[in-house]
């Protein structure tokens, strides 16, 4: 019936009538929300939300949610007890300094609980393109360039304008798109000729958008029980395309180092890009043998006796309405996008 449903007026008509009823429907289920950072600047990056929109997002969750740990949510699930209604858990991936700058604050005046899944390499800072993952090293080179245009004609770019933050970020999204079919090494080779054509000796660390925490920064924020930290594997590889030695080395290897680092038990684990194609059995029961869960990026509520190492997540952006928001969380976003509500 609401496949008729047009404008965002009609939507939060539905959304202020319906709301607490068809969120009841899904009271046993909780929301586990995906974020990457919070920024001060509007960008347009895959999970990167700007305050002032988090900021409403955690209020929404203060006043008519329970918010609860991750670790919170797994204890009661293997222990089968009955969650505040509601629940929603708030996790972040990779380690992205503005975490720590820009999101921790607002945790903390909300009193909101939250998981950072931190891949170590990025902390280090070492490996393959300085531990960034090769999109973000990417826009890394474009960001510290200081070129004022650019241009690829096997990409089909020809003086593309490189002055603010939101072209850089739209370059380098067709730059990423041109390279993902590529193997490995002819990405590592265009990767280095664009380092060289933009005239980047060395990355700058500091971006507030881009950049990693330090350790020093891993360290503070974990010693607040506001905050739980988690493994996202040594180097994000995407473990499907990985050998199984490599694959414990990865999870394993990330668990060890931040349990050395942080001197505490890490037991979350979240499976690098986490799509189903994007880790294995392998990757599953390494998970099992050395965490209480693992968290996948499959769209959707997690219900009590869903898998503990494959949960489910809501990616929540820029272009995630508050609207759209609240309706992720009572989980009928996707039924109503497709008129499949009733
Ligand atoms: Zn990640």
């Amino acid at each position: 019936m609401l496949s008729t449903v047009k404008n965002t007026a009609l939507y939060t008509y539905y959304l202020s009538h319906l709301w607490k009823s068809t969120q009841s429907a899904n009271r046993q289920k909780a929301a586990i929300l995906m974020y990457h950072g919070v920024t001060d600047q509007m960008i347009n990056l895959w999970t990167q939300v700007h305050i002032d929109n988090f900021k409403n997002q955690m209020k929404h969750i203060k006043e008519n949610c329970n918010p609860i740990s991750l670790t919170e949510l797994v204890q009661a699930r293997t222990e089968k007890k009955v969650l505040p209604e509601y629940s929603v858990c708030i996790t972040f991936d990779d380690g992205f300094r503005n975490n720590f700058t820009t999101a921790y604050p607002v945790l903390k005046e909300y009193n909101i609980p939250a998981t950072i899944f931190v891949t170590t390499s990025f902390i280090d800072k070492t490996g393959r393109y300085d531990g960034y993952i090769w999109t973000d090293y990417i826009l890394m080179l474009l960001i510290d360039s200081s070129e004022t245009n650019f241009s690829d004609t096997a990409i089909g770019i020809t003086n593309a304008s490189l002055n603010t933050l939101d072209e850089k970020i739209c370059l380098k999204e067709q730059i990423t798109a041109f390279l993902k079919s590529k193997s490995s090494e002819e990405k590592e080779r265009y990767i280095t000729n664009l380092k060289n054509k933009l005239k980047v000796s060395e990355i700058d660390h500091s971006h507030p958008v881009c950049s990693s925490m330090t350790w020093e920064e891993v360290q503070k924020i974990s010693a607040d029980p506001l905050i739980t930290i988690g493994a996202h594997t040594v180097n994000h590889p995407i473990l499907s395309q990985i050998e199984a030695t490599e694959i414990d080395e990865e999870i394993i290897g990330s668990k060890m180092i931040l349990e050395q680092k942080l001197n505490r038990k890490i037991t979350l684990f979240a499976y690098p890009n986490g799509r189903p194609q994007d880790y294995n059995q392998k990757a599953i029961a390494t998970a099992q043998n050395h965490f209480d869960a693992a968290i996948s990026t499959i769209e959707g509520l997690s219900p009590y006796d869903d898998d503990h190492y494959q949960l489910k997540r809501i990616p929540v952006g820029n272009d995630t309405k508050l609207w759209q928001f609240k309706l992720h969380l009572a989980g009928i976003y996707e039924s109503i996008k497709s008129g499949s509500a009733s």
